[in-house]
């Protein structure tokens, strides 16, 4: 028989609160409010999605290109996902990334690299760490694709696959549900094709689609912004900007986000970035070509077409191309391979084999002095997230603090005020700054810089180079890798939004092989929520 002491009044309030234990076998662990758009009346047309595998979905393993969490599977599903299906999104797959998001080329991934091949039998690099969906849209398997982007991973193989990627404002899009790299900068992107693909595509259709086509820019910034016409007049589509995520603690206020939405054109009724006219949407717009972009790596015909896309935007479509200055840029890649790998391996520690991922069952038995959390580690995590957490456990010591991860930080601060000093539109997140060279760093330095001019936005290319072949990439260096990095990781430094765009190369044959690939990335950045206009913008260029 059943003995207990309490009295029936006790015991009614134990059995409250334990039917407000969540069931952790069938509920999420955190019970999530219904999400704003769940009350849309269904979208007129599906699109088929793919999903970088650190983003958690329900219906297949959460691995992050980890041995580590191989068999893990995420009782919940991230708020990205089930925003994305309320819009219409059916997810059909996950896909392949340098292990939590870390490197360029997903090449450091325990599912193997992921290979991008060209016309030839050659295999490319799809860039990283968002590979896996930048190759899938390349290939035409899905309409759109999700990735993140921490220091240029929706960007960069955006780039090297012929395709757009756009990585949003920090804090406009949710991040729960994706695996943290490096919480300041982690941010989710979107990648899809530039040209127009049919809308209901794929088997299963969709409610209405098949009406027409439209640009992957054109998909991304319904998501985000809205259908605020709707086809045939009908508003069913809010935008992501409108929608915080209490359960992501770096999602952007609600009151924030309004009071940024108001300083922008393009949010709301009176939509000025739908004008559906190219010329219309770009004349007299100022765009700001970065100088110290303009390095003696750039690939020249990556130089040449960066100069002929100035040229067009000028000659035929009235805008206006000037040269600024960002002084930081050269210190930027410095301080983000400090910054990132010091918050990974913070992120990093909870994955022990006890809390969080595999546990090395041999080691199991002699659990004594951290033998357990040692061996699950060394056998979890590949060699470049080991190198990460080696250098962020460093630069975070005691000893090299200071030198390391405080001037990182201060190079930060340079970087943000670098891109507020050069847009014509404030920052909503910060007060305007004064620019006292005096408070810089000595080694930064300020002599020859131009302006400062005020831009609408700054135009520059995704990376410096084509993608390299696969097998060249397997004998770089590590920092040859983090090279790749040196345009990206400026707005993400600074929560900007960018897009990468395909720009079409003329090659000198001894460069490259004929065929190779021939699309680089043309970026476009915003000041902080410009969003929308950047992605009108955008569209327009394409
Ligand atoms: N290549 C960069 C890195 O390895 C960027 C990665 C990312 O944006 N997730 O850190």
């Amino acid at each position: 028989r059943h003995v207990c002491c309490c009295t029936r009044q006790q015991r009614r309030l134990l059995n409250h609160f334990i039917s407000q234990i969540p069931n952790t076998k069938h509920d999420p662990p955190h019970p999530s409010p219904p999400p704003p758009t769940a009350h849309l009346p269904s979208p007129p047309s599906t699109f088929t999605l793919a999903v970088k595998d650190n983003i958690a979905a329900t219906s297949q393993p959460t691995t992050c290109a980890s041995s580590f969490l191989a068999t893990y599977h995420s009782p919940f599903e991230a708020t990205i996902i089930t925003q994305l299906r309320a819009r219409g999104a059916r997810l059909i797959g996950k896909t392949n990334l340098d292990e939590f998001g870390m490197g360029s080329h997903s090449t450091h991934s325990a599912a193997g690299p992921t290979g991008k091949t060209g016309e030839t039998a050659v295999p490319y690099s799809a860039g990283g760490s968002s590979g896996g969906s930048a190759a899938a849209v390349a290939a035409g398997e899905v309409d759109l694709a999700l990735g993140t982007d921490t220091g240029g991973s929706v960007r960069l193989p955006a780039a090297y696959c012929g395709v757009v990627g756009f990585k949003p404002s920090y804090g406009m899009v949710s991040r729960f549900g994706v695996v943290p790299y490096a919480n300041s900068l982690d941010t989710v992107g979107f990648l899809a094709a530039a040209t127009g693909t049919a809308t209901g595509t794929g088997t299963g259709g969709g409610t209405g689609g098949g009406t027409g086509t439209r640009s992957g820019v054109e998909r991304i910034r319904e998501i985000i912004v809205g259908d605020n016409d709707g086809e045939g007049g009908k508003k069913w589509l809010a935008g992501l900007w409108q929608e915080h995520d209490p359960q992501d603690p770096t999602s952007l206020s609600v009151a924030a986000r309004t009071r940024c939405a108001k300083q922008r054109v393009g949010y709301g009724s009176g939509d000025a970035s739908k004008q559906r006219d190219h010329g219309e949407v770009l004349k007299g717009l100022k765009f700001g070509l970065p100088l110290e972009y303009n390095i003696a790596e750039l690939e020249p015909g990556i130089r040449d077409a960066w100069a002929g896309a100035a040229r067009i935007l000028q000659d035929r479509y009235g805008a206006l191309v000037v040269p600024v200055s960002l002084p930081t840029t050269k210190q930027a890649l410095a301080a983000y391979y400090v910054i990132a790998p010091a918050e990974a391996s913070s992120n990093l520690a909870k994955y022990d084999g006890i809390r969080y991922g595999q546990r090395d069952t041999d080691a199991a038995s002699d659990a004594a002095g951290g033998v357990l959390y040692a061996a699950s580690r060394g056998k979890g995590f590949g060699d470049e997230v080991k190198r990460r957490i080696l250098l962020g456990s460093y630069t975070l010591s005691s000893e090299a603090m200071d030198n390391y991860f405080i001037r990182a930080q201060r190079v930060r601060r340079l970087v943000r005020r670098d891109f507020n000093r050069v847009f014509a539109l404030d920052n909503p997140l910060h007060e305007r700054e004064t620019f006292d060279l005096t408070e810089l760093d000595e080694s930064i330095a300020m002599e020859d810089k131009w302006g400062p001019e005020e831009v609408d936005f700054l135009l520059c290319p995704t990376a410096p180079t084509l993608a390299p072949r696969l097998a060249d990439v397997m004998s770089q260096t590590p920092v040859d890798a983090y090279m790749n990095d040196v345009f990206t990781v400026p707005a993400s430094l600074a929560g900007l939004p960018a897009i990468s765009i395909p720009m079409s190369v003329s090659l000198g044959s001894e460069d490259v092989p004929t065929p190779g690939p021939r699309a680089a990335g043309l970026q476009l950045i915003g000041q902080y929520w410009d969003d929308a206009r950047l992605l009108a913008v955008s569209d327009a260029v394409l």
